[in-house]
């Protein structure tokens, strides 16, 4: 007998989006989605690769384009003077752009803290954040959850693994929440030890396993920096204690994060390493639609693997891990200090382990502020960002 299915219509709750970071990884399959579904763009911004932009704005004729960097801006201003499009410069003009006209839902894919300024002018729009930029909850977590809880915006995480939470969560209660295990790939230098990690190069740190990114986040994934960083947005994202977030080393990447409850239950999403999932799946929520990504074939994987993550390899796990347990302005301080030392790593000014060493020294010389205003917060990730570019080496 066939069953018949009904002849339900797709929504998507917000059919028009504004893109912050639209030249990056996150940004351009960002947009292929968008093509994919048929959204409006209503903003996009770059840093300064204007020329990409440029392609961008011709194809999605957003009302606004936003270049962060003044000259570049002015640049692409004449480049684009044919188009009815509104140039914006700085961070008034991402301002602007995430608060964007008709824009339900924003999606933040710029890199850095960059990112908090216009997250934050969004959510008092009660806007939907596509949060793909996780300093934002890193530096200023609570002042974020707050305000969005205030103003009733949702925040929908990009980030594979919070994807992967989230998804998990849903209809759970979070008191039942036993522990979050935050699935790692390991990164480029999985099972190697502290002698042969010493002299690591940029070029070995930026080839990564299975998911292609962008530079800083790939350096990240190499010092386990990066799930350091996803345990503190977990910690936000989920209302849970540090000690309650694990992270188990899973190669394959096709388990993006567990949620273990108290009964010992463990719920998993899984599905081939592709962010253009968890960038639908932020824009469609609650709806799940027909995706680009192929389909999971577990039969062909045969084997899913599992490992305890190195801690002396890769201090920066355990030192975020504790950062994430202090109230205050630590951990924009560590996630300041880290954006530096990956900078300096990357001209091959800083050596591998340099990175640890440098966000270490931010912590211990800078003072924490137990109860920061935003203002605070802000001028803490840059004072940790000067003192690791000033830093004597
Ligand atoms: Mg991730």
């Amino acid at each position: 007998m066939a069953v018949s299915i009904p002849n339900s219509e797709f929504r998507i709750p917000n059919s028009s989006i504004s893109l912050l970071g639209s030249t990056g990884s996150i940004g351009r399959q960002t947009l292929e989605v968008a093509e994919l579904l048929g959204l409006n763009v209503n903003a996009l911004t770059a840093d300064r690769n204007i020329s990409l932009l440029e392609e961008q704005v011709r194809k999605f004729r957003p009302a606004i384009a936003a270049v962060y960097d003044d000259s570049a801006a002015r640049d692409f201003a004449v480049r684009v003077k044919d188009l009815p499009v509104r140039v914006l410069a700085g961070m008034q003009g991402l301002i602007e752009a995430a608060c964007a006209e008709g824009a339900g839902t924003v999606v933040t894919a710029v890199t850095g803290k960059v990112g908090l300024k216009p997250t934050l002018a969004a959510i008092k729009l009660s806007r939907r954040i596509a949060l793909a930029n996780k300093e934002t909850l890193v530096c200023a977590g609570g002042h974020v959850m707050k305000s969005a809880l205030e103003h009733g915006a949702e925040i929908i995480p990009v980030d594979s693994e919070h994807s992967a939470l989230f998804q998990c969560l849903r209809g759970e209660l979070l008191r039942s929440v036993k522990k979050i295990i935050l699935t790692a790939s390991g990164g480029p230098f999985r099972g190697m030890d502290k002698a042969e990690l010493k002299n690591a190069t940029p070029e070995m740190a930026l080839r990564h396993p299975n998911w292609s990114m962008g530079k800083k986040i790939t350096v990240d994934s190499a010092t386990l920096m990066n799930k350091g960083l996803e345990l503190i947005e977990a910690v936000h994202l989920f209302e849970v204690p540090p000690e309650k977030v694990n992270v188990v080393v899973h190669p394959e990447s096709i388990i993006h994060s567990m949620v273990e409850f108290d009964d010992n239950s463990v719920s998993a999403q899984l599905s081939v390493p592709d962010m253009r999932l968890p960038i639908q799946y932020a824009l469609t929520f609650p709806d799940r639609l027909p995706s680009i990504i192929p389909e999971l074939d577990l039969a062909k994987h045969r084997t899913l693997t599992f490992e305890e993550p190195d801690l002396e390899a890769f201090p920066c796990l355990a030192l975020a891990r504790e950062t994430a347990g202090v109230q205050g302005t630590a951990c924009a301080v560590l996630n300041g200090a880290n954006e530096a030392a990956v900078e300096l790593f990357l001209k091959g000014e800083l050596s591998f382990y340099g990175i640890y060493e440098a966000v270490c020294s931010a912590l211990s010389s800078i003072r924490n502020i137990a109860e920061p205003s935003l203002d605070d917060i802000i001028n803490a990730g840059e004072e940790a960002q000067a003192f690791v570019l000033g830093m004597k080496r």
